[in-house]
């Protein structure tokens, strides 16, 4: 039988699926939010009192009482068995990465023996999912292995469609029975209420309309496609989501073809109908394009509330896997899933918005809007500056270290860049505002700030691309993010260094207010200090430079190149005060936290250490010796037929070269598999992180060179792994 790398390869020969479908309606309109329990739906189904105290909930977070959800819950079944929904779920997003669904059907039998459909607020508002094998940290003991999710009104519910199956699904938080946080949720919903408080009070220096300030997140989303036959027979990619061995083909990225190239009809129709998936979701898509790396494509919408598009985020991404296979393709979200060319990552783009429609990053049109701007703009820098460990440590991932510092995406360090123009007025102020108030300020204030700033409107061709926290016009991005990353963690950390910084801006305002200066001028002095303190964050250059991390350790700027070194931030003392001001972890809730995280580096280093094994003993060497016995044999037969040495010298230097290769890889896959071991042995977290991170990953690369150097030498015709070449191009 020939391997499933041919058969694959035949497959794709012969055809594989192209067929262009297209949309089922003519407008996107048409389609956008139909599977959503949407306002307009809400309007439809529920009484005015239920969607009142409904769209309250929304709005403001306040309660809803049972007897309310007791309404809601029958809206929203009606709406829901209208459409052919049979199931409802809670669904929420564990700390494993991915999200969680238990399905339980309406339908019940009551005490008298008859069958009837049910939905009430008792099960819209909370369920008990036997949830004891989720990542933890510790938190819950076994005795008290009750986990709960709780429904979060402020995230439509929504219908998810598989196959002819559909289910109602009800965003919600996941919690320990005490209350304690176990997904990516609760804390966001924590970091926006805290966010929200704080904003708003500093708004009111400006506009007392303000009531409400939230956060703002347009992802953008790197993935790779590739032919899912040519996938399923590397075990690599099916376990890891990554090759772990495999020569960069000749053709790399370094033509440049690719990017914002036309796109492949096949992937083209996995693009529609995944966009026609997400549209019936609400997932308001609105770009999609080639990235740099074959095989790499990019897709993002239009910005949301950030706890919608946390969710949008984490539901494409699913959507996006389930598509692929009826287009029998493989959607890859690790951030590196080939070596040699360009990895993915998922950039962040956040902002504040208030109820009054202001975009708090948006320079301002007159002298006051402006130093609203300013107020925002340097408390953001600032809140980066202070917690820049932390930053980095909210972006860590095993699949991320592959990517950060690799000449590709922005590297460990962690640094702002805001562009000419408003570093120019940065420095103006922080030059000419002095420690003293003086009759200046007042000038910068009125004339000067404002003349500088609408430059930056009208030139919005200034970008880094190489800044992990980049300004952008009126946003900040976020492009250290991983693409397999829930968002909902940056950002959390984000909103939440955030509001602290706002809190003390705050606090420090009214001090001199107090004192009795001018507002304004209290302000901008303020300004001028968080402007100087926090000036060794900024870095307009180019960030995967040599001399850049040269300069930032010359700073004294963090350089976190791994993941469990990274992680280390979230358990500092000032991290452990900024989540608890903020009333976002407690102590052992952080603790838990770190451990979950590190726990989970370890297991999929592991994984990958383990398949590494696998496949280096059972596909390469076996290619290997299988073709060095052809040599052997082709020798033996030149030799019978009467020929000298020197008519056979290149196969025997290859079968030597050939014996070498199995010889390091052989001695590799057994060191490896001791260090393994040793790691195992340690049952501090920690230091088991560590060990596999210093101890077992090296192993990585040497196994690799001599795999991949293999690849170069032997037959084709037995090299049972697909290569990059056939997996990147062909379509
Ligand atoms: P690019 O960065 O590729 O030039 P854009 O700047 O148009 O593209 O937008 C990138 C992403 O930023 C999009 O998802 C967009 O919705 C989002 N975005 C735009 N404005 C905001 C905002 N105020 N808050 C959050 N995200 C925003
Ligand atoms: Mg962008």
């Amino acid at each position: 039988m020939s391997s499933l790398r041919f058969q694959a390869l035949q497959a794709l020969a012969t055809g594989g699926e192209r067929k262009i479908s297209g949309y089922t309606e003519k407008k996107i309109t048409a389609m956008f939010g139909s599977n959503v329990f949407n306002g307009r739906s809400m309007r439809e189904y529920l009484s005015d009192e239920a969607y009142k105290s409904l769209m309250n909930s929304v709005r403001n977070g306040s309660r809803i009482d049972r007897r309310m959800a007791d309404q809601v819950a029958a809206g929203m079944k009606a709406w829901a068995e209208e459409r052919g929904v049979t199931h409802f779920t809670h669904w929420f997003q564990p700390l494993t990465g991915t999200t969680a669904e238990k399905h339980d059907s309406f339908f019940t039998i009551k005490s008298d023996g008859t069958a009837i459909e049910l939905f009430d607020g008792d099960a819209l508002i909370q369920q008990e999912p036997d949830a004891s094998s989720f990542p933890n940290g510790g938190i819950r003991a076994t005795f008290e292995a009750r986990g709960y999710t709780a429904w979060d009104p402020s995230s439509p519910a929504f219908i998810m469609e598989a196959g002819s199956g559909k289910t109602l699904c009800i965003p919600t938080i996941f919690i320990a029975y005490n209350g304690e946080s176990l997904d990516h949720k609760a804390p966001l919903l924590k970091s926006i209420t805290a966010l929200d408080k704080a904003a708003v009070d500093v708004c009111h220096f400006f506009d007392k309309n303000v009531s409400k300030v939230t956060a703002t997140l347009g992802w953008e989303q790197e993935y790779f496609v590739i032919d899912e036959t040519l996938a399923n027979a590397r075990p690599d990619l099916i376990m890891c989501g990554r090759t772990l061995v495999g020569h960069s083909p000749a053709k790399g990225q370094q033509l440049e073809d690719h990017y914002f190239g036309s796109i492949p009809e096949r992937v083209y129709a996995f693009m529609q109908d995944f966009e026609q998936e997400s549209y019936k979701l609400g997932i308001p898509l609105r770009t999609r394009h080639n990235e740099v790396a074959p095989g790499q494509f990019e897709c993002a919408p239009i910005f949301e509330e950030v706890n919608i598009a946390v969710d949008h985020n984490s539901l494409l991404m699913d959507v996006m896997d389930k598509v692929a296979r009826r287009h029998k393709l493989k959607v890859l979200v690790h951030e590196k899933p080939f070596a040699g060319v360009n990895g993915s990552g998922k950039h962040n783009n956040w902002s504040l918005a208030t109820d009054t429609g202001v975009n708090l990053l948006s320079p301002g049109k007159t002298p006051r809007t402006n130093l609203m701007f300013l107020t925002f703009f340097v408390n953001t820098i600032k809140a980066v500056h202070d917690y820049a460990d932390l930053m980095r440590g909210a972006i860590a991932s095993a699949g991320n270290d592959h990517r950060l510092g690799a000449n590709e995406a922005p590297p460990a360090i962690i640094s702002v860049y805001i562009g000419k123009y408003l570093t120019e007025v940065l420095d103006e102020i922080e030059s000419r505002v002095k420690d003293k108030f003086s009759e200046q300020d007042e000038v910068i204030l009125k004339l000067d700030i404002h003349k500088q700033i609408p430059v930056l409107l009208m030139d919005n061709t200034d970008r880094n691309r190489t800044s992990p926290f980049a300004f952008t016009g009126n946003k900040f991005e976020f492009r250290a993010v991983g693409s397999s990353a829930n968002c909902g963690s940056p950002m959390m950390i984000l909103n939440t260094i955030m509001a602290e910084t706002l809190k003390k801006f705050k606090q420090e305002v009214d001090a001199l207010i107090e004192k009795g200066e001018k507002k304004e001028i209290a302000i901008l002095h303020i300004l001028r200090q968080y402007i100087a303190a926090s000036k060794k964050i900024r870095f307009e250059g180019d960030n995967y430079s040599a001399e850049w991390a040269e300069e930032a350790a010359e700073r004294g700027l963090s350089n976190f190149k791994t993941t469990p070194e990274a992680l280390d931030a979230y358990v500092t003392d000032a991290a452990k005060q900024l989540f608890l001001g903020n009333g976002i972890f407690t102590d052992r809730e952080l603790e838990a936290r770190h451990e979950v995280m590190l726990e989970d580096y370890v297991k999929k280093v592991q994984i990958e250490a383990r398949i590494l094994g696998y496949i280096a003993t059972n596909h390469i060497l076996p290619a290997a010796i299988s073709y060095q016995n052809t040599l052997i044999e082709n020798v033996r037969g030149l030799k019978d037929i009467g020929l000298d040495a020197t008519s056979y010298k290149a196969q025997l230097n290859l079968i030597s070269v050939i014996s070498g290769h199995i010889q390091n890889i052989n001695d590799n896959v057994e060191a490896m598999i001791a260090a393994r071991k040793r790691a195992n042995n340690v049952d501090e977290m920690h230091k088991r992180a560590d060990m596999y991170c210093n101890e077992v990953k090296p192993y990585f690369d040497n196994i690799r060179y001599h795999a991949d150097k293999l690849e170069l030498i032997v037959d084709d015709k037995v090299w049972p792994l697909p290569k990059y070449r056939e997996m990147l191009f062909i379509k």
